[in-house]
C-alpha cells in the first residue's frame, strides 16, 4: 500500500480508502437492527483492507447503516485503534444538533474519537452560510476537537465551483472531500487551492459517479488499453500530489483486485499514462457542439443544470457512455442539493442561456437531443416515489430509525 499526507492533519493515509456508502445494507427499522449477512460481509471486508494496508475507512450518518456495520466489524475483528484512521460525516443543522448527533456517531462507531469529521454537503450557498454561521455547527465541531472526540474537521461537497472555494477560504477546514476524476475536471482550482492551503484532498466515488468505470463502453475499455478504465483514472487522479486519497467504493473482497490495480509505487505521471491520456482525450476534441463547461450560460430560470447535461451529452458523442450518462440523468430532480437542476424537458425555449454561451450552442435543441438519449421514464417515476416516501418520513421524523 502506499500512503499520503493529509494535509495539514499530518496524518499518514492510504491512497485507498475503503468508502463505506455501499455498507448500508437493510433499509428496515428499528436502526440498531442489523442483517447477519450484511454484518458478515462487512466483518470480511474490512479484515481484508486491512490485512492490505487500507487504514482509512470512511462513513456517513447519512449512509443509512454503515456506522453501525463498521462498528460491528471494527469491534469483532478487535481491531487496535492506531492501526486505522475513521472519517465520518454528517450536516448537523445547529450547534447542539452537532453534538448530540456526534455523541450517537460515536456510539454505532463504538469508538472515543473519530480521526477525521466532515460537515457533509456543503452544497450551496445557503449550507455554507448555515455551517459556518457563529455558534454553528462547525464551530461546535472545533469544540468538539478541543474537547478530543474529533481530530480534525473537514467538509464534503458536490458544489459549484465557487461555492467550494468560498468555503475553503473561510480557514475553518483541513481536509475536503469533492469530485475530481478523468471524466470531470471542473474542479481542478480547489484541487490546487487545496494544496496551497496544505489542505488533505479525498476523491469521491471515482469509478461510479466517476463514469461507472466497472462497466465501460467498449470505446473507454479500447481506449484505455494497455490500462483498465478504473486503472487508468486511479493513476490519473494519483498523478496530482494535491490529492491524498481515493475512496474506491468497495464493498466486496472480490472488489480489491481491481482497485488494488491502480497502484503504482508511487510512479503515477508517466509515459504510459500520458500516452492513455492522450488517447482518451482525442474523441472528446473531434465532437460536434463541445460544451466545455465553463457555467456561463447559467442560471436558467427553469433551474435545468445546462453544463451537467450537456457534460453527459459530451461523454455519449465523444466515449459512447450511454449507461453513465442514464445513470446520472436520470437522477436529477431526486436528490435535492446533491445532485441539482431539473431535466431538460422543463426547457421553455425562453433564449436567456443562448447570448451567454461563448460557444454559440443551441442549448434547448442540443438538451431535448440528450434527454431523448438518457431519460428513463421509470427511474424518473421510482426515484420520485422514493423522494415522496423520504420527505414523508423526514417530517414525520421517523427517517433516522432506518
Ligand atoms: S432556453 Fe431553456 S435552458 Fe436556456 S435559459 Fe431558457 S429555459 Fe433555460
Ligand atoms: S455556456 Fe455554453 S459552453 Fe459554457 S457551459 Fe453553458 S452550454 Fe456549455
Amino acid at each position: 500500500m502506499e500512503y499520503r499526507r493529509f494535509g495539514k492533519t499530518e496524518e499518514l493515509i492510504s491512497v485507498i480508502t475503503l468508502g463505506g456508502m455501499r455498507f448500508k445494507h437493510g433499509w428496515t427499522p428499528p436502526r440498531n437492527h442489523l442483517p447477519k449477512d450484511s454484518i458478515e460481509h462487512c466483518i470480511s471486508t474490512t479484515r481484508m483492507a486491512l490485512d492490505l494496508g487500507i487504514n482509512h475507512i470512511e462513513t456517513a450518518h447519512g449512509y443509512m447503516k454503515s456506522e453501525l456495520l463498521f462498528g460491528h466489524a471494527l469491534k469483532e475483528l478487535s481491531v487496535p485503534r492506531k492501526q486505522f484512521k475513521m472519517m465520518t460525516k454528517g450536516a448537523p443543522m445547529s450547534g447542539d444538533e452537532t453534538r448530540s448527533l456526534v455523541e450517537e456517531q460515536l456510539e454505532a462507531l463504538g469508538l472515543d474519537y473519530v480521526d477525521f469529521y466532515g460537515w457533509h454537503g456543503i452544497n450551496n450557498k445557503e449550507l455554507l452560510k448555515i455551517a459556518v454561521e457563529k455558534n454553528g455547527p462547525v464551530e461546535t465541531l472545533h469544540r468538539l476537537k478541543d474537547e478530543g472526540l474529533i481530530r480534525h474537521v473537514g467538509f464534503s461537497t458536490h458544489a459549484p465551483l465557487d461555492t467550494i472555494l468560498d468555503a475553503m477560504q473561510t480557514g475553518l477546514f483541513s481536509f475536503i472531500n469533492l469530485h475530481y476524476y478523468y471524466f470531470f475536471q471542473r474542479n481542478l482550482p480547489a484541487v490546487q487551492l487545496a494544496e496551497t492551503m496544505d489542505m488533505g484532498v479525498f476523491i469521491i466515488s471515482p469509478n461510479e459517479k466517476g463514469g461507472m468505470l466497472f462497466r465501460p463502453s467498449e470505446k473507454v475499455k479500447n481506449l484505455c488499453k494497455p490500462l483498465t478504465p478504473i486503472v487508468f483514472n486511479g493513476r490519473f487522479c494519483l498523478s496530482h500530489p494535491e490529492i491524498t486519497t481515493l475512496s474506491m467504493g468497495i464493498h466486496e473482497p472480490k472488489h480489491f483486485t481491481q482497485n488494488l490495480a491502480i497502484l503504482n509505487r508511487g510512479n503515477y505521471s508517466n509515459s504510459e499514462l500520458s500516452k492513455v491520456k492522450a488517447e482518451m482525450d482525442t474523441p472528446l476534441a473531434k465532437i460536434s457542439s463541445l460544451c466545455t463547461l465553463c457555467n456561463q450560460c447559467l442560471p436558467c430560470p427553469e433551474n435545468i443544470n445546462i453544463p451537467e447535461i450537456l457534460r453527459f451529452r459530451n461523454l455519449v458523442e465523444a466515449y459512447e457512455m450511454k449507461d453513465y450518462g442514464r445513470f446520472r440523468y436520470n437522477m436529477l430532480e431526486g436528490q435535492g442539493h446533491w445532485f441539482p437542476g431539473t431535466f431538460s424537458f422543463n426547457c421553455t425555449e425562453c433564449g436567456d442561456c443562448l447570448p451567454r454561451c461563448p460557444e454559440n450552442l443551441n442549448i434547448p435543441t442540443l438538451l431535448m437531443e440528450t434527454h431523448k438519449k438518457l431519460f428513463s421514464k421509470p427511474k424518473y417515476l421510482k426515484s420520485k416515489l422514493f423522494s415522496i416516501i423520504k420527505s414523508a418520513l423526514k417530517t414525520l421524523k421517523i427517517w433516522k430509525y432506518f
